[in-house]
């Protein structure tokens, strides 16, 4: 009798004790280790993300801006933070999909820059990790500003950054397990352009894509005009020697190359040989995709594009959401080689 007692009681234990205790330890390993939504070399299929997906891993951090408006140190969470930055960096019209790449893009761009986290911080502010100026850190707008910008669309378009932001909540890029090194823009020429033509580094997850949808944009094409005369003033501005003047300019501005991207690499004006990168910039061009025409005591320089091509188009991203696709399929598009994961 007392056999049969026992055997009861090992197919108790292994009924119900052992499956118990296989689950426990098998979810105490998951709520350790944090899922990647996607990485590298897995399919391109549309993954949904659901908000509470990364929550139980997510300890959200408080993020130090210096906001350019009250001209102050303004510690936030970093998710109110982010709201802030697609709310000036993405019209709120966007498609959703668009919404939410944008989102995690300016979320990577701010976890590395924040000094928890091993960053430089704000290199123009002391003791912001980032700050409000789109030309340095990235934009970010508060409320008061976003009340301006959309008038009475500002509850819908508010609603859609915050789910956009909601629904990606504490998502980055990472490569080698930091976060990339973020870049974006408005409209491409059509494909990217490689980050060793326009910044200094080569980075892996910088390669040149297609990104079609382009035209849509409204200021994919764009001409730029100046008098001759106007024109050599301001390269001379730059460099008195380079032999310029308003009467030879046809002769003296020959490109000399274009990056495998269709974009100006050099170009030589009079003696200068001058990156189209600093061009660009002394002439307050779109992009480094542009041509020269000329007619009578006028210049004409048609661009195309709008930004310096490197990373996420915003307009191409956009395109992608319209198609169908989802926002990580948008940004492994764009960020080659990446993974998606929570900010730990
Ligand atoms: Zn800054």
């Amino acid at each position: 009798m007392k056999r049969w007692i026992d055997v009861i009681i090992l197919i108790v234990v292994m009924v119900l004790i052992l499956p118990s205790l296989i689950v426990a330890i098998f979810s105490k390993r998951d709520s350790t280790v944090p899922p990647p939504i996607f990485q590298p070399g897995e399919e391109e299929e549309s993954i949904k993300v659901k908000e509470s997906d990364g929550a139980a891993y997510y300890d959200e951090p408080t993020i130090t801006l210096y906001n350019h408006y009250s001209k102050a140190l303004e510690p936030m969470p970093l998710e109110e933070y982010v709201e802030g930055v697609l709310a000036a960096e993405m019209p709120a019209s966007f498609e959703m999909e668009a919404l939410k790449a944008q989102a995690v893009a300016a979320r990577t761009l701010a976890v590395r820059k924040m000094k928890a986290s091993g960053g430089s911080g704000c290199t123009n502010h002391k003791g912001a990790d980032v700050c409000s100026q789109y030309s340095h850190c990235q934009a970010w707008i508060p409320k008061s500003q976003q009340e301006k910008n959309w008038g009475n669309k500002y509850e819908e378009n508010a609603q859609r950054i915050h789910r956009a932001v909601g629904e990606t909540r504490g998502y980055i890029m990472t490569y080698n397990d930091k976060p990339i090194e973020v870049f974006f823009y408005s409209t491409s020429n059509g494909k990217t352009e490689d980050s060793a033509e326009v910044f200094s580094a080569a980075l892996p997850y910088y390669t040149i894509v297609d990104s079609p949808g382009e035209e849509s944009a409204p200021r994919f094409r764009e001409t730029f005009s100046f008098t001759n005369k106007k024109f050599a003033e301001i390269f001379k501005g730059k460099s008195p020697k380079s032999g310029l003047s308003a009467g030879n300019l046809k002769e003296s501005i020959k490109i000399l190359n274009r990056t495998e991207s269709g974009r100006v690499g050099t170009l030589m004006v009079g003696d200068i040989k001058i990156k189209a990168t600093d061009f660009r910039v002394m002439y307050g061009l779109n992009s480094t995709d542009f041509s020269f025409r000329y007619e009578g005591d006028k210049i004409y320089i048609d661009t195309v594009g709008y930004g310096h091509g490197v990373g996420m188009s915003q307009t191409g991203a956009n395109a992608m959401a319209l198609a169908g696709k989802g926002f990580t399929e948008i940004l492994k598009h764009y960020y080659r080689g990446v993974k998606l994961q929570i900010f730990l």
